[in-house]
Parts: C-alpha cells; structure tokens; sequence
C-alpha cells in the first residue's frame, strides 16, 4: 500500500460517535429526567455549594443531581426530588 492512500484511509474514515459531542442535547421526547441549569443552579445554593452525601464542598462543575426517590420507581425531576451530589457519591448511590 502506499503511504498516500494510508493517509486517504486515516483521514476519510467517518467519526460515527465525536467523543466531543457524542450525547449533547436530548431531543425533548422523553420524559423529563434531569433538571435544566438553572434549576442545577437553584439546587446547588439550597446545598450551600455542597455534597449532601457528607457535605464535602464541591464546584458547580462538579455537581451531579442524585434523586432521592430513583426515576425507575416514579421519582420526577423536581427539586424537591433531587439531591446535590459529587460525581463519586452519585455513583454510589
Ligand atoms: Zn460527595
């Protein structure tokens, strides 16, 4: 093979899944299960810039929205359903 077409074969492979932007928007069809940013924002005040799992402070950026009552057992996503969570005690959840 010459190297030109290694190089075709590199650069015209199609990205399928860009690890950038591989789930950006949900499309709205589902039911709501997340909370918009400004009610994150709301949520994230209300635990004083906390995790509520030990009250460890956490940056925004860093804050997951846990659900006290889990979506599989017909929790909504409300704030009066949600917790603020750090990425580590969401996912021990
Ligand atoms: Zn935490």
């Amino acid at each position: 093979m010459r190297d030109k077409d290694i190089i075709d074969g590199i650069l015209g492979e199609p990205i399928k899944h860009p690890p950038w932007g591989g789930n950006s928007k949900p499309t709205g069809s589902n039911k709501k299960r997340t909370l918009g940013s400004r009610e994150k924002q709301i949520l994230y005040d209300r635990a004083k810039h906390r995790c509520e799992a030990t009250g460890h402070k956490i940056d925004f950026s860093e804050m997951q929205v846990g659900h006290k009552n889990p979506h599989s057992k017909g929790g909504s996503a409300t704030l009066r359903n949600s917790v603020c969570l750090c990425y580590k005690h969401n996912k021990l959840q």
